[in-house]
Formats: structure tokens, C-alpha cells, sequence
């Protein structure tokens, strides 16, 4: 008899016959997660995980708080784990739900019975455990269509396991098995949201990050650093790339229209982008971009923008208002490094009337004054690679 936890598959229980494949990547995620925090045997069987831990020391909890954040489990529950024999099950059940049980009004128990060698069908455990429960507790009523408590009883193969709190899992699919793409990380609040929101969809990520010193700081750069640290609690490892920009700015602000400069910028970004997404095999970008939050996101801006791409550009918080975004933010525990106040890369020789409405033609004109592209092999020679993970 021990406590275990048990994680449901979310989509990957539709899958057919490549389901082999997202139960490996998930549970390779999950080996890795667990790693640091005690030794555990991970088991599957029908569209379910199990996690037990295998000696003393394994902290259950940390691992319940951790499986919350692995993408491609929808259900979570803490579980106790006991010999498959009627009587121990109710008195046990009677024992480890005693708080829930005293804290609610109304339950019933939902029995799923996967060994169908157990003597009992899973109607009749419901019905006897509900009585017993009732004796044990009269002041708990049974409400079969709306309870505010659910006993649930799994009599599978190797044991019996009853638990009482089914809780949300992160959803979505396992980081890996979607492929890789590199995300434009800025410090602020969209683009780790866009991160968050593609490795959900089982998306490894990669992260490029373009800083400007003397104009952006060390400082800047820090709180990018531990914003990748924060995402890898739901994105799993993340390759970090940062790349030096000053060069092409100031070639900017040289040559450039000043109504042009953040259009002209971003274009800059992406073709660096690009070239370290095509080295690194990194099939689509991911930037935090919302239609009409700034002056370089109006759609006009954007098609100048993606004119430069090679591959998709991915905008997960595109049709989201601010408030949607910062909401996310604060889930994921991102917010609070966001909206520490470094400037970024994007700040710095900001226009004083930027044009929203560019012509992609005007734009490329005024770039053929400079020609970028030795700059843009240099900041891609000397881009710094870290792992976060
Ligand atoms: P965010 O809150 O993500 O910084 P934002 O609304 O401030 O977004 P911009 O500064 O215009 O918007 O940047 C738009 C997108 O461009 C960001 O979401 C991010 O994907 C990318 N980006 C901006 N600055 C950088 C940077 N220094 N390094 C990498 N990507 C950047
Ligand atoms: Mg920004």
C-alpha cells in the first residue's frame, strides 16, 4: 500500500497506430522531469502512467507539482495504491479520503474495473462502497448526477487505486514530437507566451535572443536568460542563442529612413533567424507578435516582415488581446521577470513616427542603400549557443 500518482493521457489517447511513438517522447519527458527529484518507476497501461516512487526519499508532492507542467497528460491524481481485495479497498478508501469525505456534502463512486478476472463488477463496488461510506460518515449524502465529491476506484491489473482529486494536466502534446522551431525571445511579456503556447502543440524550442550593447545591458540579457530558465519548467530543455546586433543597428540608423527603422530591424531579425533556423534544422519561427498591439504588427508590417522568411513564421498570440496574453504570462510564472523594466534591442533608435502602413517595395528600396548581408553572416558566425534544461 503506497501513494502513487496517475497521469491520463490527453490527446495521444486518440492516436492510432503511431500512438507507440507519443507515449515514448512523454514518457521520456516525464524520466526527465522526475530525474531530479527522487527515483520512481514509470509504468503505462491503457491510455494511463504510473509513477511510484521507490524509496523513502522521493518527494510525491514535488513530482505531482511537476507532472502538472509535462504537455501531453490531461489528468493528474494522486493515488493510493492497495491490494486487490474488496474489503481492504472500502477500508482503505474510508481511511485515505477522510478528509474529503468530512469536507463535502454530496458524493458516489465511479468504479473502473480493467481486470475483469475480479470477482466484483464495477456497479456493484460503487453501490457497497457508497454504503460503507454513508455509514462512516452520515453526514454525506449520495448525488449520482451532480456530487460535489467523486470517489473513484480503478481495479487494474497489478492493483487497486482510489482517489478522489482529478487534476487538470497541462494538456496539449509531448515537447518533442512535433518537431523543432526557433522562438524570437524578447524580455517581454508575448514572446515566452508564444513559446509556451507552440511546446504545448509538442514543439521543441529553440530561443534567439538579439541584444545591442552598449545600447541593451548585461542586465537585459539576464532576465532573458532566466525567462528560458522559467519556460523549461513546461518546455522542457531549451537551446539558447543569442545574437549580437549592434552592428546592423547602427548600419541602420546610418542609411535608413527613421520611419523605416523598426520595420527594417525586424526584417534584419528574421533573415538572421532564418539562417540559424536553416543550420539548425529548425523547420518554423515563433515570435509573440498581436495584430495591432504596436506599429511593427500591423498586418501591413507583418507581410513586410515575412517577406524575408523562408519558412512559417508561427504567431500563436496573434488574435489575443494584452490582458489574454498577461494572463498567460502570469500562469506560467513568466510575468514577474517580463515586466522587469531593460530595454530591448527593438528600443533602442526607436522612430518618433513610425510608419504603419509600409510599402514592401519603398522598404526594400531603402534597404538596397547598405548592403546587410555581410553583417548578417557575421552575427550568425558569432552567435553564442547555451542549453537550458
Ligand atoms: P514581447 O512582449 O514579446 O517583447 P512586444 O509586444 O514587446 O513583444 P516587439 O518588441 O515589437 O513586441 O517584438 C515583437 C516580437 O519580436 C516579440 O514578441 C519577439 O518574438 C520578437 N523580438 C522582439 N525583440 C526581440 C529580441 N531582442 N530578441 C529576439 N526576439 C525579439
Ligand atoms: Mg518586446
Amino acid at each position: 500500500m503506497k501513494e502513487v500518482i496517475l497521469l491520463k493521457y490527453g490527446e495521444i489517447a486518440l492516436k492510432g497506430l503511431n500512438k507507440r511513438t507519443f507515449e515514448d517522447i512523454l514518457i521520456r519527458n516525464i524520466r526527465r522531469k522526475l530525474d531530479g527529484i527522487g527515483e520512481f518507476d514509470i509504468t503505462k497501461a491503457q491510455s494511463t502512467i504510473y509513477i511510484e516512487p521507490t524509496n523513502e526519499d522521493a518527494d510525491i508532492d514535488a513530482a505531482l507539482l511537476a507532472m502538472k507542467k509535462v504537455f501531453g497528460i490531461s489528468v493528474v491524481c494522486k493515488a493510493l495504491s492497495v491490494e486487490k481485495d474488496f474489503d481492504t479497498i472500502c477500508d482503505q478508501a474510508v481511511k485515505y479520503l477522510a478528509d474529503s469525505l468530512s469536507a463535502h456534502d454530496t458524493f458516489k463512486v465511479e468504479t473502473k474495473r480493467s481486470d475483469k478476472g475480479f470477482p466484483m463488477m464495477s456497479m456493484e463496488i460503487s453501490r457497497r462502497l457508497g454504503g460503507i461510506i454513508l455509514d462512516n460518515y452520515p453526514s454525506i449524502k449520495v448525488d449520482v448526477h451532480n456530487p460535489e465529491l467523486t470517489v473513484f476506484i480503478e481495479v487494474r491489473e497489478v492493483a487497486a487505486y482510489i482517489y478522489a482529486d482529478r487534476i487538470a494536466g497541462a494538456g496539449g502534446m509531448p515537447v518533442g514530437s512535433s518537431g523543432k522551431a526557433l522562438l524570437l525571445l524578447s524580455g517581454g511579456i508575448d514572446s515566452p507566451v508564444a513559446g509556451y503556447m507552440m511546446a504545448k502543440r509538442g514543439i521543441r524550442l529553440s530561443a534567439i535572443h538579439f541584444v545591442s550593447p552598449p545600447y541593451t545591458s548585461m542586465r537585459a540579457q539576464e532576465k532573458v536568460e532566466r525567462l528560458c530558465e522559467k519556460m523549461v519548467d513546461y518546455c522542457q530543455g531549451i537551446e539558447f542563442i543569442l545574437i549580437h546586433f549592434t552592428d546592423i543597428q547602427e548600419q541602420i540608423k546610418r542609411h535608413c529612413p527613421e520611419e523605416l527603422f523598426t520595420i527594417i530591424l525586424r526584417r534584419m531579425m528574421m533573415r538572421v533567424a532564418c539562417k540559424i533556423a536553416q543550420e539548425k534544422d529548425l523547420l518554423a519561427l515563433i515570435t509573440g507578435e498581436s495584430v495591432a498591439q504596436v506599429a511593427s504588427q500591423t498586418l501591413a508590417a507583418i507581410a513586410c516582415t515575412d517577406d524575408v522568411c523562408d519558412r512559417p513564421v508561427f504567431r500563436p498570440v496573434v488574435g489575443m488581446d494584452k490582458n489574454e496574453i498577461v494572463d498567460i504570462s502570469r500562469k506560467i510564472d513568466t510575468y514577474d521577470i517580463s515586466i522587469e523594466p531593460y530595454e530591448d534591442c527593438c528600443t533602442v533608435f526607436t522612430p518618433r513616427h513610425p510608419r504603419t502602413n509600409p510599402k514592401l517595395s519603398y522598404v526594400m528600396n531603402a534597404e538596397s542603400k547598405f548592403d546587410f548581408e555581410p553583417l548578417i553572416d557575421e552575427a550568425v558566425k558569432n552567435a553564442e549557443y547555451k542549453f537550458f534544461g
